[in-house]
């Protein structure tokens, strides 16, 4: 019988080496970076490779309850506030500082699905890089239709031929929303295997990469429509 793989949000704790962590200022208590000594509940200075998921002290899984997220964000934008440690030790004021520009980053990184897998890439040692410029294959045909029509569009405007290529726009706009919601299906249908564990992580990382490439220009060609639309 095969052992079970232990689900990655399990692993967390032991995925940090007694080098990151960190020993609390007031009470002496070693513990794994986050805003808020687990012990005693002094304010602790944030080390610089704690990531986004320490920074706001939630588990380490993709898929994010964006509520709860909220939720938290405002808890810890509130206990960390600078006013609240005016009078105290060095230490928690400038920990309050520090803590609250990185709880920003964390939050604003992590609320989106596609800033979060891009951000998830980057720990993985890998970013989409030069190679996403490339067109998706099954993107191909539309791409090169919305661009004749686009072109179209530009010229007609001088006349009155325009009314037909604005309908069919709009309708190549809903094609592509479509295909973007698909495509953050499969993501989140990525970030729920990356959160059982069990799967190889390289496979994982190329289907991210294929996905948030997928999403890119996407992005970039519903942006040109509608700027094409819109002039
Ligand atoms: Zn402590």
């Amino acid at each position: 019988m095969g052992s079970i793989p232990t689900p990655a949000a399990e692993r967390e704790g032991a995925m940090w080496s007694a080098s990151e962590r960190i020993i609390c200022w007031q009470c002496g208590a070693e513990h794994a970076p986050g805003p808020f000594c687990p012990a005693c509940d002094a304010i602790q200075p944030l080390p610089d490779q704690a990531d986004y998921f320490q920074v706001l002290g939630v588990r380490r899984r993709l898929l994010l309850d964006t509520t709860a997220l909220q939720k938290r964000y405002y808890e810890l934008h509130r206990r960390l506030h600078p006013d609240l440690f005016q009078t105290g030790p060095q230490q928690a004021r400038q920990a309050s500082v520090r803590n609250t520009a990185a709880v920003n980053r964390a939050y604003r990184t992590l609320r989106d699905p596609i800033d979060r897998g891009l951000y998830w890439l980057t720990l993985q040692g890998e970013s989409l890089g030069a190679g996403n410029k490339q067109v998706p294959p099954d993107l191909a045909a539309l791409v090169f239709e919305l661009q004749e029509h686009l072109e179209e569009l530009r010229a007609a405007r001088q006349g009155n031929g325009a009314v037909h290529l604005v309908e069919e726009l709009t309708a190549a706009h809903a094609e592509l929303i479509e295909r973007q919601n698909a495509l953050l299906e499969q993501l989140e249908q990525n970030f729920a295997r990356w959160d059982a564990g069990g799967a190889a992580p390289e496979l994982l990382t190329r289907e991210l990469k294929g996905i948030l490439s997928a999403l890119a220009y996407l992005g970039t060609l519903i942006r040109d429509v509608e700027k094409g639309l819109e002039t």
